[in-house]
């Protein structure tokens, strides 16, 4: 595998990604996030090809994972920045840096933003974001971009948080045409993709 790996880098730099990309993700014993991140290295092989692997950076579609176990529920979105801004270069006007401010002001609100029943009584423990866009130090932003955004709440009464509504995410962020869900819940794995006019994720039956 590893002399597959290293005679594709030299010819065929799109497969050799997915190649390192699939090899990272065994390394990490499957973790999502950290092969999410493996992947934005890569993301400017893949962007514009038509077998772009699941997980690859498009336009319009954002990722977001959700783990309910227990009192803690977990959310983890992955985006396009062009989804949440609306371009993926480091702002250079006072618009563009407005427009950043405004996402990371949405982004800041998760309770709103993926509509958790109040009933639930859920708290945000912590919140996350990640983007080149963010940190003008960062550099590397002069292909595609990612906003990566990370939520961990603890839930008092877990029994009511039977649905997430992203309708309010679908009206901040015009861009992102559909969200690609994976969910763990009481209710078992799932898999679905919510878009503006079908923005409800049940996690219970
Ligand atoms: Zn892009």
């Amino acid at each position: 595998m590893r002399h597959l790996t290293l005679s594709l880098l030299v010819a065929l730099p799109l497969i050799a990604a997915t190649a390192s990309a699939h090899d990272h993700a065994h390394g990490h014993g499957h973790d999502h996030k950290h092969r999410h991140a493996h992947d934005k290295v890569h993301d400017h092989h893949a962007h514009g090809h038509d077998q772009e692997n699941l997980g690859a950076h498009e336009h319009g579609t954002g990722l977001l994972d959700v783990a309910l176990e227990g009192e803690t529920l977990v959310i983890m979105l992955k985006s396009p920045a062009a989804n949440l801004v609306g371009f993926e270069h480091l702002p250079a006007t006072d618009a563009e840096r407005a427009a950043i401010a405004e996402a990371r002001r949405q982004l800041e609100q998760p309770q709103q933003l993926f509509g958790l029943p109040t009933s639930a009584g859920c708290t945000v423990l912590s919140t996350d974001l990640h983007s080149p866009l963010f940190d003008a130090s960062a550099g590397g932003a002069d292909g595609h971009a990612d906003i990566e955004a990370s939520y961990s709440f603890s839930c008092s009464s877990p029994a009511a948080l039977d649905r997430l509504d992203l309708a309010h995410l679908f009206q901040a962020f015009p861009h992102t045409e559909q969200l690609q869900v994976q969910a763990i819940a009481p209710a078992g794995q799932q898999a679905a993709t919510l878009k503006p006019g079908q923005p409800a994720l049940m996690l219970r039956p």
